[in-house]
């Protein structure tokens, strides 16, 4: 029984074995007092609002990298390429020389924008 909404719990189908509220999510251990059973509930709410802060501020650097990256590559009429700094997590930036084409002919170091790192 859960202790918030007082439904039913169902017994997953996989070990190690939980029973979970199909109404509020929560979910308890064997020997779980409802307590417990709260405290797990708070300990996900809290991991899945980390995950949310995560996801979210990722998308917006990828948004805002991505617009930096449009704005270079018309102002300097080269391509830029872009990836992951190793040192701070940052975004790392390099330009790409290219011939009339458009083929690649030479490349630069990649220069991070958070710490200044380059990287051949
Ligand atoms: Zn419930
Ligand atoms: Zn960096």
């Amino acid at each position: 029984m859960c202790p918030s909404c007082h439904t039913p719990m169902h017994r997953a189908a996989a070990l190690p074995e939980r029973w979970y509220c199909r109404t509020c999510t929560r979910y308890a251990i064997p020997g779980d007092s409802p307590e417990d059973i709260e405290r797990h509930q708070q300990e996900r709410e809290h991991a899945i609002a980390l995950l949310d802060a995560a996801l979210g501020e990722r998308a917006t650097q990828r948004d805002a990298d991505r617009r930096i990256v449009n704005e270079m590559e018309s102002s300097m009429g080269q391509l830029i390429q872009t990836r992951g700094c190793g040192k701070c997590g940052g975004t790392m930036y390099r330009t790409v020389e290219t011939d009339d084409q458009g083929n690649p002919t030479g490349y630069s170091m990649y220069i991070c924008q958070g710490c200044g790192h380059m990287e051949g």
